[in-house]
C-alpha cells in the first residue's frame, strides 16, 4: 500500500449552518497533552467546564454536563431519559429538527402527537392549547432555533402553558446557545440540550445538556431502564458526580476544546456576545436586502446566527455555492427538505459572527451575481452593511 497523502485541510470561512469557524485558541486546546479520564487534573477541568456550562445555560441545575456525541446525541439523551414506552409526548414541528425529534421520540416508544406549522413560522400559545389538553403529554418538545428555516421560537410563554398543562418542557438549543439568551432557570425549562459546533464555535463532538430537579426525579423514578446504555443519565451521573465511577472513556481533548470555547464566551461576556450576533445579523440583512434577497423566516422571528434566505430568481444555487467555496473559501449552506434548492442558509455563529465575514460574503456575492448577469445596484450591499456598522459605533 502506498502512503496516504499528508493531511492538509483547506482553510475555509465557515458561514453555513454549522460547524462554524473555530477560534485559534480552541484549536490549540485540542492539541494539548491527553491525560487519563480519572486524572485529578481532568476531574477538576470537568468541574470547571460544567460551571461555565451552567453559566451559558443560566441555570443552577446540578445535572449539567456534556454528552459524548454531537447535538443529535444530546437530543437522544433528552428524550430517552424521560420517556418510557407508552408515554405521551407532543412535538412541535416546523422544520427538520422538530421532525428528527419526533423520530427519536417514537423510537424511544413515545406515543407522539405532532403539532405542525409551515416552515419559517413559529408556535404561539394558541397553536398548542388544544393539543395539550387533549394529548395530556408527559413531555412537550420544541426547537428554539430551527436551523433549517432560520426561525426563532420564543420559549417563555410556551413554558408557562406547558407547565400549566402538567407537562415538562424539552427544548433544543443546539443553534441558540451562545448566540441568544437561553434562560433555563428563569423560563423553567425542564430538559435542554445543545451542541458545540454552532454558536459555541467548538468542533462537533460534544452535546451540553441540563436537566432540572423535576426532570431528574422523573429519570430516577423510572419503572424501566433507559433505552440507551450509552446515554443513561443515572449511570453518567456517577462519573460526573463525586463517585467518579467509570462509565465510558471521556473524550478528553474535546473537553479541552469546549473548556476553551466556553472560556472565550465568558471572557467576552454573554450580553456582549449576543449583541455581536445581533449587530452582524443586522448588517448582513441590510446588505442582502440591497441585493433584493428576502428572508425565509417570518419578520420578528429571524435568528441572528442563521440567515435563511430565498435564492433570487435566475440565480443558480449550485454554481454560487461552488464558486463561493472554491474561489473565496466561503462555505454557506443550501436548503434542507422543503427548502432544498430554494434557500441559502448563511450562518454567523460564534467566532464566525464577525464584521470581516459579513463584508467578505457580500463582496463575493456581488462578484458572482455580476458574472451571472444578475441585475442589482453595484456596491449597494456593502454600503448598506457599512452604514449599519457605522451607526453602531456612533452610539
Ligand atoms: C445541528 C442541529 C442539531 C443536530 O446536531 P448534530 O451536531 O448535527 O448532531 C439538532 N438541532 C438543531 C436545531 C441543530 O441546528
Amino acid at each position: 500500500m502506498s502512503n496516504a497523502p499528508p493531511l492538509n485541510p483547506p482553510v475555509r470561512v465557515l458561514l453555513g449552518p454549522g460547524p462554524s469557524d473555530i477560534h485559534p485558541r480552541v484549536l490549540q486546546a485540542i492539541g494539548k497533552p491527553t491525560v487519563g479520564h480519572l486524572d485529578p487534573y481532568y476531574l477538576q477541568l470537568m468541574d470547571e467546564m460544567r460551571e461555565m456550562l451552567r453559566g451559558v445555560f443560566r441555570t443552577k441545575n446540578e445535572m449539567t454536563l456534556a454528552i459524548s456525541g454531537t447535538g443529535s446525541a444530546g437530543m437522544e439523551t433528552a428524550v430517552v431519559n424521560v420517556i418510557e414506552p407508552g408515554d405521551a409526548m407532543v412535538v412541535c414541528v416546523n422544520g427538520v429538527f422538530g421532525a428528527r425529534m419526533t423520530d427519536v421520540a417514537e423510537r424511544a416508544g413515545a406515543k407522539v402527537t405532532k403539532v405542525e406549522k409551515p416552515w419559517g413560522e413559529v408556535f404561539s400559545v394558541d397553536d398548542l392549547k388544544d393539543t395539550l389538553s387533549k394529548a395530556k403529554p408527559k413531555v412537550v418538545g420544541i426547537v428554539m432555533a430551527e436551523t433549517s428555516t432560520g426561525a426563532w421560537q420564543p420559549i417563555h410563554e410556551i413554558a408557562d402553558l406547558v407547565h400549566d398543562a402538567g407537562a415538562m418542557l424539552l427544548v433544543d438549543t443546539v443553534t441558540a446557545l451562545g448566540g441568544l439568551p437561553v434562560e433555563v432557570d428563569k423560563w423553567g425549562i425542564d430538559i435542554v440540550y445543545s451542541g458545540t459546533q454552532k454558536c459555541l464555535s467548538c468542533p462537533p463532538g460534544l452535546a451540553p445538556v441540563t436537566f432540572n430537579e423535576r426532570a431528574m426525579d422523573v429519570v430516577l423514578s423510572r419503572k424501566t431502564k433507559v433505552q440507551s446504555w450509552y446515554l443513561d443519565l443515572t449511570m453518567l451521573a456517577k462519573y460526573w458526580g463525586a463517585e467518579r465511577v467509570y462509565h465510558h472513556t471521556a473524550p478528553i481533548n474535546m473537553t479541552y476544546a469546549l473548556y476553551e470555547a466556553l472560556s472565550l464566551v465568558h471572557e467576552e461576556g454573554l450580553e456582549a456576545c449576543f449583541a455581536r450576533h445581533a449587530l452582524n445579523h443586522e448588517a448582513l440583512k441590510a446588505g442582502l436586502a440591497a441585493l433584493g434577497i428576502r428572508y425565509a423566516a417570518a419578520e420578528g422571528h429571524r435568528l441572528p446566527m442563521l440567515n435563511a434566505v430565498h435564492i433570487p430568481e435566475g440565480i443558480d444555487d449550485a454554481t454560487i455555492r461552488r464558486e463561493l467555496l472554491t474561489r473565496f473559501g466561503i462555505e454557506i449552506g443550501g436548503g434542507l427538505g422543503a427548502f432544498k434548492g430554494k434557500v441559502w442558509r448563511i450562518g454567523l455563529m460564534g467566532y464566525g459572527s464577525r464584521e470581516n465575514n459579513v463584508l467578505l460574503l457580500l463582496g463575493a456575492l456581488e462578484q458572482l451575481f455580476t458574472e451571472q448577469k444578475h441585475k442589482f445596484e453595484h456596491g449597494a450591499s456593502i454600503a448598506a452593511a457599512t452604514q449599519v456598522y457605522a451607526a453602531a459605533t456612533k452610539t
